[in-house]
């Protein structure tokens, strides 16, 4: 019997790149000897990709859409997408073309030889910016030291993943998810390929700031607890130097040393410990919300409609 493959592309606001993104995809996949089916998310756009995905879908069976109630964000759109994928594996790739749908070829000959987890590394980044390029290549090799998973670095959610490793992942029901992260979590046989990741075909990119921010801290707490244990040592060395000034104080005194009053080291030091507790505070709010979200048990997404797909 012939393999059946899942495509599984999130679209936020893509109106712009989503005919391209259905025309390279369609190309590669057809007249293969295996079966495919595309899975759009449709992560609450606000332009006029619901409306095209559906039109497509009238006439493409392969094609399959599943819409969001509103944004809840890309790594629950990837999520939705894996719970209702049907393939014997399942990729995950972007819809702006900066992942190549070519790759994907790549990707399922390493499954066939028998890998369950095939990741896409990016050996090189074209038109993003310096900003983008800089942060991401510090935070990957900084998740990778803080956290006791190896997380492969320089790696999106570009991959393949087989039929038993997504069922896995499907019983994780975790809210704040780094997906990437989750699926080296669960093991199995696991490698790489390298690819070059293409300037984004048209639009903008859908990561400000803010959903980068919100990602990475979602790596970092979902992965490792070390930021909360950090908080110890640095009060021990905080509590260490105040220890040795009061001995320096001390010791001048009794040396009949003249001090200098000044307020200005006083307000430098209350701000520094200020700050510093003020940190800490804010690394520990950040677990804290994070179990509340979870204590409220709500869905991971709610679905609004589905296209070509059977229940
Ligand atoms: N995306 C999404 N929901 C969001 C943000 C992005 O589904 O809230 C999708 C987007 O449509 C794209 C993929 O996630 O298919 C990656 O986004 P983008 O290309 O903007 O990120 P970048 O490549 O700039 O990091
Ligand atoms: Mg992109």
């Amino acid at each position: 019997m012939k393999k059946l493959y899942s495509l599984v592309i999130p679209l936020y606001n893509e109106e712009q790149v989503i005919h391209e993104c259905i025309k390279r995809v369609t190309h590669v996949m057809t007249d293969k000897d295996f079966d495919y089916e595309v899975i759009f998310i449709n992560d609450g756009s606000k332009d006029m990709t619901e409306s095209i995905v559906k039109e497509y879908c009238l006439n493409d069976a392969h094609l399959k859409l599943i819409s969001f109630s509103r944004n809840f964000g890309h790594q629950t759109a990837i999520t939705a997408g894996m719970d209702n994928a049907k393939g014997d594996a399942v990729i995950v790739m972007d819809a702006d073309l900066q992942d190549p749908p070519e790759v994907v070829l790549q990707l399922i000959s390493k499954y066939e030889e028998g890998y369950d987890v095939v990741y896409a590394i990016r050996s090189k980044r074209k038109g993003e910016t310096f900003f983008k390029k800089l942060t991401a290549k510090i935070f990957y090799r900084f998740l990778r030291n803080m956290c006791e998973v190896d997380i492969p670095i320089d790696t999106g959610d570009f991959r393949l993943i087989s039929r038993q490793v997504c069922d896995v992942l499907k019983g994780l029901t975790e809210r704040n998810r780094y997906v990437r992260g989750l699926v080296s979590w669960v093991g199995f046989k696991q490698t790489g390929i390298y690819y070059e990741r293409e300037e984004r075909f048209a639009g903008e990119t859908k990561y400000p700031l803010k959903k980068m921010l919100k990602l990475s801290m979602d790596g970092i707490t979902s992965f490792s607890t070390k930021p909360l244990k950090m908080t110890k040592w640095i009060g021990l060395v905080m509590a260490a130097l105040g220890f040795i000034y009061a001995l320096v104080i001390i010791i001048q005194k009794l040396a009949g040393i003249q001090m200098q009053t000044g307020w200005a080291s006083t307000i430098v030091i209350i701000l520094l410990i200020g700050g510093i507790q003020l940190i800490m505070l804010g690394i520990t709010g950040e677990y804290i919300a994070r179990i509340f979200d979870e204590s409220k048990n709500r869905p991971l997404y709610i679905i609004k409609e589905k296209v070509n797909m059977d229940e």
